[in-house]
């Protein structure tokens, strides 16, 4: 479904990502982890057109979208939920979801989906009229789930969705992911919180230093000493 072949990115003069080759495979779920500063969120922007790669390629089913705008990877099925959710605070919340549909693929179909999401999330059905500023930081993350839902994604980029949220949310976040990948969603889940996305993940790639250093299934990586020592603390 994707494939990233031997990507390089910078900012300026800083290289973030070195010769990054992967792929994700319909219907997976895939686990990018590393530490802080790895690049994790700079292969996220190389794929969704945010931040173009200054070397090697990005395709999505076949189509080269390495330099394609980030609005018309959307169009081809690629949503992304961002790193500190990034909903519009001053916005209802159903203003927040409304805005998610905007684009074609995703137009004819917002009042279907706009109920479905009120039933996987009853409370941003509650919630729908007030300011999305004002809901507490797990119901932001439901809130901007349900935005990414909204442009009808085929494959979804979740960037640390468990950051700043309570255990028992964290919990909840994850069953999500699982669900959505249950219902045909292909996922990339990139993480610091490296043993719940190991347990959760098809396979996946450790960064470190933006370079890819270990890759196996998630069941693999979740056993490998080195990853136990530098992740798990074990
Ligand atoms: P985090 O978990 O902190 O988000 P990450 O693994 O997602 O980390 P990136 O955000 O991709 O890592 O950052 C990779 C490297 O690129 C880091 O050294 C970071 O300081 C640098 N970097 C990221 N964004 C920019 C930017 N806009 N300008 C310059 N350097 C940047």
């Amino acid at each position: 479904m994707l494939k990233v072949k031997d990507v390089d990115l910078f900012y300026g003069d800083a290289q973030a990502l070195e010769d990054i080759t992967l792929h994700v495979d319909e219907g997976e779920i895939i686990a990018i982890v590393g530490a802080n500063g790895a690049g994790k969120t700079s292969l996220i922007k190389a794929i969704a057109g945010i931040h173009a790669p200054s070397k090697g390629s990005v395709s999505f089913r076949d189509q080269n979208i390495t330099q394609m705008r980030s609005s018309a990877i959307c169009e081809l099925g690629i949503g992304q939920v961002a790193e500190g959710r990034q909903i519009f605070p001053s916005m209802t919340v159903q203003e927040n979801l409304e805005m998610g549909a905007v684009i074609k693929r995703a137009r004819d179909k917002e009042a279907e989906t706009i109920e479905r999401v009120f039933d996987m999330y009853p409370i941003l059905k509650e919630r729908r009229t007030q300011a999305a500023g004002t809901l507490s930081g797990g119901e932001q993350q439901m809130l901007a789930i349900g935005r990414c839902l909204m442009g009808q994604p085929d494959m979804i980029m979740f960037d640390e969705p468990s950051l700043g949220l309570a255990p028992a949310i964290v919990q909840e976040v994850f069953h999500t992911i699982h669900r959505l990948n249950d219902k045909g969603h292909t996922v990339i889940l990139v993480e610091q919180n490296v043993a719940v996305s190991l347990k959760l993940a098809n396979r996946a790639y450790v960064l470190e230093n933006g370079r890819i250093t270990l890759e196996g299934t998630g069941d693999d990586l979740l056993h490998d000493d080195r990853v136990r020592q530098a992740y798990m603390g074990l």
